[in-house]
């Protein structure tokens, strides 16, 4: 069991999930490059350090949120990152919950497994790592209701289930090292596709003379249905609490969603999967950030690249 968690990346996922660890019990130890934050919990008593590799000596497990691959890679590699001094480690268990390319989280499980724990537990000879990025925004980690998609080994999946349950409410295991990586970028590939057709065929439809609110009573009845047309509607003025009835504020931002295209299009080419839609997608995003719309909900692709018209 793992009593003092280790937290880095305290931003607006990494903040609200640490908070959940800290109303569950656990000892933690943060850091983050930002002093604000830092001086936020130090304020609420809990203990803040200058660098990764210190939060490493006070921790059983560390716990990673940040950006993207090149700040991961700093964080574990860096002077003064996690794995320094990597023949004598404190953490059993490494979790990287940022979303970042599979290649990226398979070399990093590999560093970690070629470190040496300084105090050996039983079965427990090297430290391991898994990647566990999440699904569900803001929202579901200030509720505590994320979902967990876990790559590494099964028994460490297990050891580390109930410490993932306090911050979400599923946790589900992918496979071998990187895959939770995997099924993050192709969940949202296939949302940011879905998402890109609806709007497409909400946009025609208006042009051809129906209304949205009647083509998306249609659709969600019928075979069109999804999660885009049935929660997170496109069009203002078709559903309430959404994004696109708040001029596209409080969601998932565009240059996000760009990030995580890049990602899929890169694992694409890697592996020469052909994958047409993705690069087609990843284009598009790339275009609505570059007109002004990065930090806009992704759904504003609605709005700004298929119609300037609403319901
Ligand atoms: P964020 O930018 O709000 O937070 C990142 C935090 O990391 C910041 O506080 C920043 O200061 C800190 N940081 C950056 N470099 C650092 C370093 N070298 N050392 C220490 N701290 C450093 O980002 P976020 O929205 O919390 O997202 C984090 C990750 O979660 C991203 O990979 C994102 O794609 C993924 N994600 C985000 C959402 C969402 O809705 N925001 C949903 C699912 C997954």
């Amino acid at each position: 069991s793992f009593e003092n968690v280790g937290f880095i990346g305290l931003g607006n996922m990494g903040s609200r999930m640490a908070n959940n660890l800290l109303k569950a019990g656990y000892k933690m130890t943060v850091h983050d490059v930002n002093c604000n934050v830092m001086k936020k919990y130090s304020d609420m008593g809990v203990s803040t350090k200058q660098t990764p590799f210190e939060v490493a000596e006070a921790s059983d497990v560390v716990i990673t949120m940040l950006p993207s691959s090149s700040h991961v890679l700093n964080v574990y590699n860096g002077p003064d990152g996690l794995l320094q001094g990597g023949d004598l480690l404190t953490p059993q268990l490494f979790i990287d919950s940022s979303t970042i390319d599979p290649q990226t989280s398979r070399k990093l499980a590999v560093s970690v497994s070629n470190c040496i724990l300084k105090e050996k537990k039983e079965n427990w000879e090297n430290p391991v790592m898994l990647d566990a990025p999440v699904s569900g925004g803001v929202v579901a980690a200030e509720a505590g209701s994320l979902t967990f998609m876990v790559g590494g080994s099964e028994d460490v999946y297990l050891a580390a289930k109930s410490l993932l349950l306090s911050m979400g409410k599923n946790a589900i295991f992918c496979g071998g090292p990187g895959n939770g990586s995997v099924a993050k970028i192709c969940n949202n590939l296939a949302m940011a596709i879905s998402m890109l057709g609806l709007s497409e065929a909400l946009a025609l439809g208006q042009s051809l003379g129906i209304t949205a609110s009647t083509l998306t009573k249609i659709f969600n009845s019928s075979s069109a249905r999804c999660w885009s047309s049935d929660s997170y509607n496109p069009v203002p003025g078709v559903m309430q609490g959404v994004p696109s009835s708040r001029n596209y504020s409080g969601g998932f931002a565009s240059k996000l969603m760009a990030k995580d295209l890049n990602l899929a299009a890169a694992s694409a080419e890697e592996v020469g999967q052909r994958c047409p839609l993705t690069f087609l997608a990843q284009n598009i995003y790339t275009e609505i950030c570059k007109d002004g719309h990065e930090t806009e909900d992704f759904s504003c692709v609605f709005q700004h690249y298929y119609s300037g018209k609403s319901e």
